[in-house]
């Protein structure tokens, strides 16, 4: 079995067909007529646009709106005026179209392959693909031949370009294995909206893989099982058979509001780490962001991103979430995330010493900027601010007093903000709900953050397997900390939430329904599910579980009481 990156959910058995490109060589072509080389070019780049305008429409058709953005991306590149006229500037000096159109795009794929930037170097893999499919219409070669797959084909690549995959016929393409790729790669968003399983960076799958050998693509695991036994293969068939009903009951609850069986409506957002991850809210039917966790911007890079580099980012995911609400967490460094360039010391206890908010209050130059950048950006849409790891009411009105002088600042400078931006506290701490009523009087908005409550109610180290016994935020400790923190903000009229993984737990959601959370924040893919729960529950049958759950005496008797209901 090899392992890979589960970048599209489900199961797919089917047998393998090795993707092996076309023949792109050529010789070039020096001294060439320009006029006759101008018009080679014009009438490729028509029935490029031709067929990637027809591309658009399918994927349109079958994978939806967001999906259909990545071709006119192409589109829009390739009519991008620098690029054409760099093209057409080659030709002038003699070049034949072919190595024209290929050095441009080269230029322009090593410039986006140097940038530190995922969505950057993403947008190297759009030129590498543009390319191919110039270079095959140039050489009248067909590039990419997917049309006319036989049934069950798992499609084994080296990397998987979004004009490949959105020229795939769904009813014939079971799964796909790719050498290269990541989650947030352009295939993997069309994998998932074409809902094909998909694992990608499994290494040397091309040599792996005989074309006709019979693999089972494990999307929810990011595994590959290549020639199976027989009973392997009945079990993967079971999997597939309840995965794809469970999905069939999910989309019933797309487009629809998040209410509670008695009518009740909450509000259903999701959890992203980028901008980009903002475009997998609204595939999924997200009602906005409910925690963006900001501190990926910081990580896997040398340096700290700019104020504008910040600001952009959000402003990107504010505009693809088009008003709808989008939290957005200050930087929660330290603990489980280390940022090699901040230098900070090693220590002995990191869960317990300088993170998240402490070392933003520390460094005020680096807070601010950051702060600034929030603001800036909250003229684009229905922008919150949020702080993690708050201990008391210290911490907020120190941030309240930052943003206030920063919202001077902008003022003098005539830069547009939102002057009623809404600023809560994440409760992650047993210090935060023990004085969550003072919380409540300067917070706008409360989100409970499971992941660290438990670890800190517990005393258990995130990370610690010897201790993973006690980490369940169905812990009674924890269970009632939940409870006081909602009915808390609910007696002070605030809103509250919840962004921790708990959030999403089926077992859990009977008793948020109880306690009277407004909004559940979840990893995008599990947004429909998690409606599906909700609509499950009214309050009555809810508070009937909560009542008995909250007189058990120990974790055991309340995952045993509440697994009845599962
Ligand atoms: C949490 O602690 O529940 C939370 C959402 O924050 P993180 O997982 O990023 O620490
Ligand atoms: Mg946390």
């Amino acid at each position: 079995m090899e392992k890979g990156i589960g970048a599209s959910k489900g199961y797919g058995i089917g047998k393998v067909v090795v993707y092996r490109p076309a023949d792109l060589s050529y010789t070039p072509r020096t001294g060439c007529d320009p006029e006759t080389e101008k018009k080679r070019l014009t009438d490729a780049l028509g029935r490029f646009l031709e067929r990637n305008e027809r591309l658009r429409e399918r994927v349109r058709e079958t994978a939806g709106d967001a999906a259909a953005e990545i071709i006119t991306g192409h589109i829009m590149m390739l009519q991008d005026p620098y690029m054409s006229s760099e093209i057409e500037k080659q030709i002038d000096e003699g070049a034949c179209a072919e190595s024209a159109v290929e050095s441009v795009c080269d230029l322009f794929i090593a410039m986006f392959s140097s940038v530190d930037d995922e969505m950057t170097r993403q947008r190297a893999t759009d030129v590498s693909d543009i390319k191919q499919e110039m270079l095959g219409l140039l050489l009248g070669v067909r590039t990419v031949d997917l049309t006319d797959l036989p049934k069950d084909t798992v499609l084994v690549a080296r990397e998987l370009t979004p004009s490949m995959t959105a020229c795939i016929d769904r009813e014939c393409v079971v799964g796909f294995i790719t050498e290269l790729g990541s989650k947030t790669s352009h295939a993997a968003i069309l994998a998932r909206a074409m809902e094909i399983p998909a694992v990608l960076s499994v290494e040397n799958a091309v040599e792996l893989y005989a074309d006709g050998q019979l693999v089972v693509v494990d999307g929810v695991r990011g595994e590959v099982v290549a020639s199976p036994e027989e009973d392997t293969v009945a079990r993967y068939m079971q999997l597939r058979l309840d995965f794809n009903a469970s999905r069939a009951e999910n989309a019933k609850f797309v487009g629809k509001e998040t209410r509670t069986a008695d009518g009740k409506r909450v509000e259903l957002f999701a959890n992203i780490g980028t901008p980009e991850d903002a475009e997998n809210v609204l595939s999924n039917d997200g009602e906005g962001v409910g925690l963006f966790r900001t501190e990926f911007l910081f990580m896997d890079r040398s340096t700290m991103p700019s104020e504008n580099e910040q600001f952009e980012a959000y402003k990107k995911a504010l505009l693809i979430l088009k008003g709808k609400p989008v939290i957005i967490r200050t930087l929660d460094i330290g603990g489980d995330k280390e940022i090699p360039y901040l230098g900070l010391e090693k220590e002995q206890n990191p869960f317990l010493g300088f993170r998240a908010i402490r070392y933003c209050l520390h460094n005020p130059e680096m807070y601010r900027a950051q702060l600034r950048a929030l603001l800036r950006a909250s003229a684009y849409g229905d922008l919150r601010i949020m702080i993690p790891l708050v201990t008391g009411v210290d911490e907020l009105r120190q941030v309240r007093a930052m943003v206030a002088e920063l919202m001077a600042e902008l003022d003098e400078q005539v830069i547009p903000y939102r002057k009623d931006i809404p600023i809560g506290v994440m409760i992650e701490t047993p210090a935060a709900v023990l004085v969550a009523d003072r919380l409540a009087k300067e917070a706008d908005f409360f989100s409970i953050g499971t992941n660290d409550l438990t670890g800190y109610t517990m005393a258990v180290d995130r990370g610690n397997a010897k201790v993973a016994y006690l980490y369940s935020a169905f812990s009674p400790a924890v269970l009632r900390s939940i409870r006081h923190v909602i009915q808390t903000a609910r007696d002070a009229g605030i809103p509250v939430g919840m962004c921790g993984e708990a959030a999403a737990d089926p077992m859990l959601i009977p008793l948020l329904v109880a306690f009277g959370l407004d909004e559940f924040s979840v990893t995008p893919t599990s947004v429909l599910a998690t409606r599906k729960e909700i609509s499950r529950w009214s309050k009555e049958e809810a508070e009937r579980i909560a009542e008995t759950v909250l007189s058990l005496d120990t974790e055991k008797q309340v995952v045993a009481e509440l697994n009845k209901y599962a």
